[in-house]
């Protein structure tokens, strides 16, 4: 649905950022984020923000969160000094190495911590919605670690395009269901997921994957992701003497990135640049950039803004990586770049692959595709501002990248 732009007290929304007041009572980042969901779905999200003021920051479960992270996903996380890359950029670049988590990415940050709060809340049964199947396999292993029974609502097309995930997740004991209605894809997926959880909102725990969606699941996810940037903020204090001059990641929902931010917003001399997918061209349709080329309107629960016609019709994304093809974003990164906080540009498939190929061959890192927008944006940045200090989020490994890197990158090679 497509709205009128709200005019901004930019001053204000500001100050309030730089001190923490976001999400407010409404579940909203200045005017965004929110809650637009049909009547049946309120009880379930009043509880859901009921369990999150009771539990999200009490020290039992943080306590039990952080053993699970520390001893199973393998937190905290190196920070590496990218020696190759800052060489040949002309700056001083860190990796923060998500990429090195139990299942290959950061999303296991937010599976393991909302199955930990589904147990809590009583729930007899978790719930999750996948496309590139990445977010299905995070809370699938986390649902077998934590003993609860998982199913996964994933697009009839996705299955096939992400066979070896649809096995994973099966391996780990999840119900995959195939999505056959809408666009067969990660939207039907949602929808139907919500179906499953308005019929039993007390014995279902719905486990989003991103940054996006109704108020609380921004703020559920943001607060999960933020060991991220916590760390990442530490490690540079103790290994380099300073914090950087600015932080990078890439952006799909944005959960990887609000979670690098989030702790170095109120760092005023940290600049912070968002990477979207700029996929092969800045036409409606050719990308899946929704704050460097998107309106403001309302998707799956949340107001942000959004890949759409001037109808208000949602279009198809094009990007060569499946886990940032996303027509909307989290509604806090729309605030944030509404202010001037961070900067959100766009990374063409051609740059990102280039980049990966470069991270792959001085690093010895094959990072995600995703992330290799980071790693792109980050050149850019360093090329424009000689002698630099870059914090890189890298969100994940690329392993799972293999069969689009043998048709890209690999062809270039043989
Ligand atoms: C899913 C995914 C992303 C995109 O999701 P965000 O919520 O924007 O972080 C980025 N990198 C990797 C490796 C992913 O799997």
């Amino acid at each position: 649905m497509r709205t009128q732009p709200v005019p901004l007290d930019t001053p204000t929304l500001l100050a309030n950022v730089m001190s923490d007041v976001y999400p407010d009572a409404r579940g909203r980042f200045g005017p965004f984020g929110g809650r637009y969901v049909p009547e049946t779905l309120v009880p379930a999200l009043d509880r859901l923000q009921a369990g999150v003021d009771r539990y999200l920051h009490d020290s039992d479960f943080l306590a039990e969160l952080h053993s699970e992270l520390d001893t199973w996903v393998g937190r905290p996380t190196p920070l590496t000094h990218a020696r190759g890359l800052s060489q040949r950029w002309g700056a001083q670049v860190w990796l923060k190495r998500e990429d090195l988590t139990h299942t290959g990415a950061h999303k296991i940050n937010n599976s393991v911590g909302q199955v930990l709060l589904a147990r809590k809340l009583g729930a007899k049964r978790v719930i999750a919605e996948t496309g590139a199947g990445q977010h299905g396999v995070a809370t699938a292993a986390a649902c077998a670690r934590l003993g609860m029974p998982c199913t996964v609502y994933m697009g009839e097309i996705d299955m096939e395009r992400q066979a070896p995930n649809v096995g994973r997740m099966k391996l780990l004991g999840a119900t995959v269901v195939p999505v056959t209605s809408g666009d067969k894809t990660l939207r039907a997926s949602v929808d139907e997921a919500l179906r499953d959880w308005v019929s039993d909102p007390n014995g279902t725990y719905y486990c989003l994957g991103s940054a996006v969606g109704p108020h609380p699941y921004p703020y559920i996810v943001r607060e999960l992701q933020s060991v991220i940037g916590r760390e990442a903020r530490e490690q540079m204090l103790k290994m380099t003497g300073s914090l950087p001059d600015i932080a990078v990641a890439c952006v799909g929902g944005g959960s990887n990135a609000i979670g690098l931010f989030h702790p170095l917003v109120k760092d005023r001399g940290v600049k912070l640049l968002g990477l979207e997918a700029g996929g092969i061209g800045t036409g409606l349709g050719e990308n899946a950039a929704s704050l460097a080329y998107g309106t403001p309107g309302v998707l799956q629960g949340t107001y942000s803004l959004l890949l759409q016609d001037e109808n208000g019709q949602i279009r198809e994304t094009q990007s060569v990586s499946a886990g940032l093809d996303y027509p909307g974003v989290g509604p806090e990164h729309a605030l944030l770049m509404s202010i001037g906080r961070v900067k959100y540009e766009a990374v063409n498939d051609d740059d990102a692959l280039a980049a990966l190929a470069e991270c792959c061959a001085v690093e010895g890192i094959l990072p995600a595709i995703e992330s290799s927008h980071a790693l792109a944006g980050a050149k850019r940045f360093a090329h424009a501002n000689r002698g630099t200090k870059i914090l890189i989020g890298l969100s994940g490994r690329g392993d799972k990248d293999m069969p689009t890197l043998q048709r890209t990158v690999l062809k270039g090679l043989a």
